[in-house]
């Protein structure tokens, strides 16, 4: 392999501990690291990243204390959101999604649970309409009306 800098040929590859960039705290073990010896570049090998993000997730939706920040803005990114999705869902101001990332507010207990259930539950992104949601927000909570139809495996019926 060569340097993707410099072009020349990198050393042999070593196992190093490496921070995980996405999330300061996650020290992950026996990566392989290879220096470039001309511009002292260093490439790291990280295998199964999807399967390291999700066990992340495992562990971070049964942590005993409130998330933090950078735990927030994992599981945001996980779940495919942007911060201002983030904000709608929870049923927060978009400002206090960024205090919560940046550190400077703790996040509550309810939209911190209410978080971690969304990851629990995994919905895929596009079964969370942002403009749903927005509405949910604004409505008087009037009870819903439903028309579900029997023969159909309770299809609701068409207006
Ligand atoms: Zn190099």
């Amino acid at each position: 392999m060569n340097c993707m800098v410099c072009g020349e040929s990198m050393g042999p590859p070593q196992r190093v501990n490496l921070p995980y960039r996405s999330l300061p705290g996650v020290l992950l073990v026996g990566i392989e690291a290879q220096t470039c010896a001309a511009c002292g570049e260093i490439e790291y090998a990280i295998p199964g990243i999807e399967a390291l993000n999700k066990r992340i997730v495992q562990l971070l939706v049964r942590k005993a204390t409130r998330l933090a920040g950078s735990e927030i803005k994992f599981l945001r990114k996980f779940l495919g959101w942007s911060s201002k999705d983030t904000a709608s869902r929870l049923g927060m101001q978009p400002e206090t999604v960024s205090r919560w990332e940046a550190g400077t507010q703790l996040i509550g207990e309810t939209p911190d649970k209410l978080l971690r259930m969304f990851v629990i539950h995994g919905q895929p992104v596009e079964s969370y309409d942002l403009e749903q949601f927005d509405e949910v927000a604004k409505n008087e909570g009037e009870p819903i009306h439903l028309e579900l139809a029997a023969d159909q495996g309770w299809a609701p019926v068409a207006a």
